[in-house]
């Protein structure tokens, strides 16, 4: 996560060379200066506004750090004792910000991600109608609207996730035949607590896909097809939004190892790029694979 860098400190000098301007204030320089990178400060302007600091105890850094991809840094001492990471975005949490591990500790989540965190009735519904909408504008229909969505705190009736800790969402479908030979399906998606909206709905696209399949009984038989599919769903999400986190999110999901929601992602994103949305669709609606 993030990058190692090293930083070189400022040097103090007194003799002058060259220009006698601060670089940063524009002011003439006095009798002590600090040159760093090439260029000269005021001790004072160097130590107030061009210095690096730790995010998380402040101080200046000098030598190596770490710097997450929002452009935060942190001395890599801190790295794997205090420095945590938002499970979301990546960035560094400074300890003083608020923030938040679940009560399963399974993610820490910033402040900035706390802000747009789902959990009312309300949100669920303007999720679903976004994803819908991002849906049929690619060529999908016929999910129905009677889906269930509820967020909890852990997947009803396991005390693990299932399918592994790399899944916030589960889809359950249950089909009535009736003596007719009518059929009725009955989707609900569960949806763990605490995701951001951008993941929530990624989260939410993918199990949708899970829903579109179940509705029409299309079994893509192996589980790298069918969550390399509704993964799909989350790439849609992803790469419609222009974000720094939708980005950060979905190189994640192109450099995810697993063989299932990794591999058989990039399979079916392979296959995206190359017969575009409404013929990829029309593959696995009538040929199942
Ligand atoms: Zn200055
Ligand atoms: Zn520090
Ligand atoms: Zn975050
Ligand atoms: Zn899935």
């Amino acid at each position: 996560m993030g990058k190692l860098v090293i930083n070189f400190p400022g040097k103090k000098k007194n003799h002058k060379t060259g220009s006698n301007t601060c670089e940063y204030c524009g002011s003439a320089l006095g009798s002590e200066w600090i040159v760093y990178r090439e260029k000269k400060y005021h001790p004072l302007c160097f130590e107030n506004h061009i210095q690096l600091k730790c995010l998380i105890c402040g101080k200046a850094i000098n030598g190596e750090y770490y710097e997450d991809e929002w452009g935060n840094m942190a001395h890599v001492e801190h790295n794997g004792k205090k420095t945590k990471h938002c499970s979301f975005c990546t960035r560094i949490i400074n300890d003083k910000e608020k923030n938040l591990v679940l009560s399963d500790g399974r993610n820490k989540i910033c402040s900035i991600c706390l802000e747009s965190v789902i959990f009312s009735r309300e949100q669920i519904e303007i999720s679903f109608q976004y994803v819908i909408s991002l849906f049929d504008k690619v060529g999908f229909n016929g999910i129905p609207d009677s889906v269930k969505i509820r967020i909890v705190s852990k997947f009803q009736g396991s005390e693990k996730n299932p399918l592994g800790s790399h899944t916030s969402g589960i889809t359950k479908t249950r089909i009535i035949t009736y003596s007719n030979g009518r059929k009725k399906r009955e989707h609900e998606i569960e949806i763990l607590e605490g995701l951001p909206s951008i993941e929530f709905n990624a989260v939410l696209a993918h199990e949708l896909l899970h829903v579109w399949l179940n509705e029409q009984e299309i079994n893509l038989v192996t589980n790298a097809k069918t969550e390399g599919f509704c993964n799909l769903g989350a790439y849609l999400v992803y790469s419609t939004d222009s974000s720094k986190l939708s980005e950060i999110l979905l190189q994640r999901m192109y450099k995810n190892y697993d063989l299932i929601y990794g591999a058989g992602f990039r399979n079916m994103l392979g296959r995206l790029k190359k017969s575009g949305w409404k013929s990829l669709i029309n593959e696995i609606k009538f040929s199942g694979k």
